[in-house]
């Protein structure tokens, strides 16, 4: 016999596996949820992340915007103030071409001969694209305010900017180059030849020209007062025929700016500044840009007005501020208005219009 005693099995603990079973289940859903909590918190800063990105690339694109608009601001800004002061003149009556209720149509249509006794000693001559027209000098607007360059067209209005001279400098000076090629046969017409004439016989007559053309002033009594600019003529747009330096690197306060005479274009497209080396500019008002007595002499011409009792306006549609401020200026002080237009456009004031070409009513009226 074997006293040995049965081997005893030792008893499988359940209740002990269990309770070991539920603590590592308990330690696993706790490691599980501190993954999926760390998960979570990654995704929420990755999200958080691509926000901050998303906001950056956003500010960035923005301060970008932000300069490259701060000169179109600017011309908003003071197309705003420009019609903000025009409503607000309208209801004192001023500043305004148009008639309305508060103020009635005055101007009346006559004939050459009719004008031509209204004249008084003291005319300023106001010419905007019209007068050109004749020669062939495109006028900017309409249909004439497209300009192609291969297969791209662009609006005038865009090109001749300071934002675009500065984003895109080489086809800016390629519109000049273009206008600079196509005035090399354009000749005076009967209109210019007109108000040359009468400028020479009474030289105290006051031009000032918006057009850029040059085409005008080769014509009238050269005297040249100082840097380029010409005694003769107010030219408040400027000229293509001269540029000027980009940085201003000659300009005083309360100087005029020099002007040297713009190269030809075809030879050389990104002309220098000849004193200091920097990119000149073209000399002409950007459609961007306001006035300056620097560039224009927009103050030295505006203390003129007072002496001059006679406006003639001649084909201009007043739709730039000097060009309609002058006129303004002229109403207000019941000035006589010879305005010279296809379609005339001047309803108040003492106003004169005579229907029809400027080739044609000059030569007759300033004989
Ligand atoms: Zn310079």
């Amino acid at each position: 016999m074997d006293n040995q005693e049965p081997k005893q099995y030792q008893k499988f603990d359940w209740e002990e596996f269990n309770k070991k079973r539920a603590i590592e289940k308990e330690q696993y859903e706790r490691i599980s949820k501190e993954i999926q909590e760390t998960q979570e918190r990654s995704k929420q800063t990755l999200d958080s992340l691509e926000v901050t990105f998303k906001n950056l690339d956003e500010a960035k694109a923005q301060a970008r915007q932000t300069v490259d608009n701060i000169d179109k601001f600017k011309k908003q800004f003071s197309d705003a103030m420009d019609k903000l002061l025009d409503n607000i003149g309208r209801s004192f009556g001023a500043n305004i071409i148009k008639s309305d209720e508060q103020n009635p149509k005055t101007a009346q249509e006559v004939t050459v001969e009719q004008a031509q006794k209204l004249i008084t000693k003291n005319v300023l001559i106001l010419c905007g694209a019209g007068l050109s027209h004749a020669s062939g000098v495109p006028t900017f607007r309409g249909k004439d305010g497209y300009w192609t360059k291969g297969k791209d067209t662009f609006e005038c209005q865009k090109v001749l900017t300071k934002e675009f001279l500065t984003s895109n400098p080489d086809l800016c000076w390629e519109w000049h180059k273009d206008f600079q090629k196509m005035l090399i046969n354009k000749k005076p017409n009967a209109g210019h030849i007109a108000i040359a004439n009468y400028k020479k016989k009474n030289p105290n007559t006051l031009i000032v020209s918006q057009n850029i053309d040059n085409i005008l002033t080769s014509i009238l009594p050269q005297k040249q007062i100082k840097h380029g600019h010409y005694e003769s003529i107010y030219e408040i747009h400027g000229n293509i025929k001269y540029m000027r330096c980009s940085k201003e690197c000659t300009l005083e306060k309360d100087q005029l700016a020099i002007l040297y005479d713009m190269p030809d274009l075809t030879k050389n497209l990104r002309p220098k500044c000849p004193k200091c080396g920097e990119d000149a500019r073209p000399h002409i008002l950007f459609f961007d840009e306001s006035y300056t007595n620097e560039n224009c002499r927009i103050q030295e011409l505006q203390e003129k007005y007072e002496t001059y009792d006679t406006i003639i306006v001649v084909g201009t549609m007043l739709e730039t501020g000097c060009a309609k401020s002058t006129v303004c200026k002229f109403i207000k002080k019941k000035a006589i208005i010879i305005e010279i237009n296809p379609e005339p456009i001047i309803e108040v004031g003492n106003t004169y219009q005579i229907k029809g070409k400027s080739e044609e009513i000059l030569p007759k009226l300033l004989k």
